[in-house]
């Protein structure tokens, strides 16, 4: 049946830009169909414009009827010679059926149990036809799709085109939606803006031209010209905004100088008990230059799991205190923290330089010993490192010069900018073990400078790594206790997806018992993200001073942890991680001079996940890892989740348009700088 479509064509607005019109100002569309174009995200004309097709049919060009072979697709103009539907009573089954000629021979068209093709192959009629070709002798297609030439234009017909096809839902035919972006093209095209205008050297199209190639491509890749141009003023947007922000920073703010007098830096190299490789010394030249630029210092620190951040943290550190400023260091986690601050603790005291802790436990107590301080000259705070609780405004300080962000992926942008707040344009020093695809780096970290730890410092042993399945756990638990026996110490990680699920846990719970009755007499301890700060602490604290010789953990352990002694991993359900998480998990072994290996156990029938894990036993290169794991997963996944301020793009691709990104930064510095 036929129903009458009610439409309510809405008026152009004369105030609203091309792309923020509503769809209803397109003739025929009705209420119900409206809501269905919304459920596709489609309620503006300028959500049509960039509605981008799933994928493209080439129907440009006409096949003579004798040369079709059997298979393939293919469009055919003709003539229709004669059209009827058959019966079947018994099975009121219906057949069209259809025959069409062209000068070289006749294609015979059926279609099941519909009869309005034979509504418009009337004889004489010339159609276009479109389908598979089921065989030949005679040539036959089934179910083809078709156009009948009555007169008028077929531009937006789907034929003798490279003809759009788009994602469609449920009650929205493709010829309607089609026909509807095209009908829009016309109409409101000339009136979107040219956009941004870059050298012509790049040989894109203007933005109006973009969106017409992009539906209607003349040529195939023609489509992907149009991408890229969308693409790129996207990634110009984006740019934009990084250099603005930049020049801001320039403009605003004077940067704490910080000439340093080598009274606190000195001592400290000469007590550490290594001395720093010529890649930390490199780092640490960089920054000095910038500490000392009068421009607030916005630098990244990337090094990969295990090369030594954190002395070039505390270097820097203090670089700023001898200029008679305070630092604050934040990390994801209270595990992460608290070890820092024994680490610091260790490094400081001796120059005589305060290290606090401030997380969400122990800001408290930090509060009262404040309390108690005020009435005693002694020991300044220099140094406060804690978690997130940093960022709430019940944490003050006073001269603050530094803010050292550990483990940066694992904050978003505006928490990072939270802290800055609480000083007067103070430096920043963030670093990542997460090694940042390229293009990630320029996107997300557009407005750093990124220096890099090249290289791990020289004499620690090797990492092997093993995938192996499930049945070969007797094999592994047997390389585990010869290992300890050795006096070396092990993880074995479980994957938690939810650390607040009850059944999880008790998973968790119960292999740990397990576990620490097949390795006694040494001893296991349990860690996991339920656990209060106190008892996390006190956890780590026994395997850190080898009082516990295996640790049970989940992801808890994923980011930072450093105990030299632990040179065997054992990874639990290792498919249910990503390969960037696996590549940090693995980062806590191989610390120290001893060989180290980590074994990767995956369930007995899971072939798919054997294949992504080889790549991990394969490359200990973090870069192409995250590479990897980012065209497995996608950026969102790798990443973590949105707040981490990654950009949502149309268009972009980013591990593919490397070059856009790095164009678009180009010329986003330079007119930034003009403007
Ligand atoms: P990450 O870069 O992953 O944060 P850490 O800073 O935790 O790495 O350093 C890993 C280990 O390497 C620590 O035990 C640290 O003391 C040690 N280390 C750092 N720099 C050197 C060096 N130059 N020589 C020897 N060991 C070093
Ligand atoms: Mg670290």
């Amino acid at each position: 049946m036929l129903k009458k479509e009610h439409s309510q064509t809405v008026n152009v607005d004369p105030q609203l830009p091309v792309t923020e019109q509503p769809v209803g100002v397109m003739p025929r569309i009705s209420f119900e169909r409206a809501c269905l174009l919304a459920k596709m995200g489609i309620t503006t004309i300028g959500d049509l414009f960039f509605y981008i097709p799933l994928r493209y049919e080439d129907k440009r060009n006409v096949r003579k009827i004798s040369t079709l072979e059997k298979g393939e697709q293919a469009l055919v103009f003709g003539k229709v010679i004669e059209c009827g539907v058959q019966k079947f009573r018994r099975s009121r089954k219906f057949l069209t059926k259809a025959i069409i000629e062209d000068e070289s021979g006749k294609l015979h068209c059926h279609w099941w149990n519909q009869r309005w093709p034979a509504e418009s192959l009337k004889p004489e009629r010339e159609v276009i036809i479109f389908g598979k070709v089921d065989s030949l002798h005679p040539p036959q297609m089934s179910n083809p799709e078709f156009e009948v030439k009555v007169g008028y234009d077929n531009s937006r017909l789907g034929i003798g085109r490279i003809v759009p096809i788009y994602s469609l839902t449920e009650g929205v035919p493709q010829w309607w939606i089609r026909d509807l972006i095209s009908r829009a093209l016309d109409r409101f095209l000339k009136d979107l803006p040219h956009g941004y205008v870059y050298e012509s050297e790049l040989g894109f199209p203007s933005r109006p031209r973009a969106v017409q190639m992009l539906h209607h491509p003349a040529v195939p890749g023609e489509e992907e010209l149009a991408r890229k141009r969308l693409a790129m003023d996207e990634l110009l947007d984006m740019q934009m905004e990084i250099q603005r922000r930049r020049k801001n920073l320039l403009a605003l703010a004077h940067g704490i100088k910080c000439p340093g007098n080598n009274l606190l830096i000195r001592p400290f190299l000469k007590n550490l008990d290594f001395t720093l490789t010529p890649s930390q010394t490199e780092v640490l030249r960089e920054i000095r230059a910038d500490l000392n630029s009068g421009v607030p210092m916005r630098r990244l620190l990337q090094g990969d799991v295990g090369s030594g951040k954190t002395v070039v943290a505390a270097s820097v550190a203090l670089m700023v205190m001898e200029a008679g400023y305070q630092v604050v260091l934040m990390a994801p986690t209270e595990i992460l923290a608290s070890q820092h601050v024994k680490t610091f603790r260790k490094w400081f005291e001796p120059l005589g330089v305060r290290v606090r802790q401030w997380t969400g436990r122990l800001k408290d107590e930090a509060d009262s010993m404040e309390l108690l301080e005020k009435g005693s000259a002694a020991g300044k705070t220099e140094i406060v490192i804690g978690t997130h609780a940093l960022i709430e405004d019940t944490f003050q300080i006073e001269k603050l010069g530094l803010v050292i962000i550990d483990e940066q992926h694992k904050f978003g942008v505006d928490q990072r900018e939270r802290l800055l707040k609480k000083g007067s344009w103070p430096h920043l020093l963030a670093m990542t073990a997460t090694p940042i695809p390229r293009t990630l780096g320029l996107t997300l970290y557009g407005e750093l400078d990124i220096s890099s730890i090249k290289h791990p410092p020289e004499g620690r042993g090797t990492i092997r790594t093993f995938i192996r399945k499930r049945d070969k756990l007797p094999a592994v638990w047997e390389f585990v206790k010869k290992r300890l026996i050795e006096g070396r110490q092990t993880y074995v990680v479980y994957p938690m997806i939810d650390e607040t699920s009850n059944p999880e846990l008790k998973a968790v719970e119960a292999e740990f018992s397990r576990i620490a009755k097949r390795i006694a007499p040494f001893k296991a301890g349990l860690l996991h993200g339920r656990m209060k700060g106190s008892e996390k602490e006190y956890v780590m604290q026994q395997f850190a001073h080898n009082l516990v010789q295996l640790l049970v953990t989940t992801s808890v352990v994923e980011v930072g942890v450093d105990v030299p002694n632990a040179t065997v991993m054992i990874v639990e359900n290792a498919e249910r991680f990503g390969l960037a998480q696996l590549h940090q998990f693995r980062g806590r072994i191989g610390r120290g001079k001893e060989n180290s290996f980590c074994i990767l156990i995956v369930g007995n029938s899971a072939e798919d996940s054997m294949k992504r894990l080889k790549i991990l036993a394969e490359s200990r290169d973090g870069f192409r890892i995250a590479e990897e794991d980012l065209k497995i997963r996608g950026p969102g996944d790798f990443l973590g989740d949105r707040q981490h301020g990654m950009p949502s793009f149309r268009f972009a691709k980013l591990l593919e348009d490397y070059a856009l990104v790095q164009r678009a930064r180009k010329i986003a510095i330079e007119s930034v700088q003009e403007g």
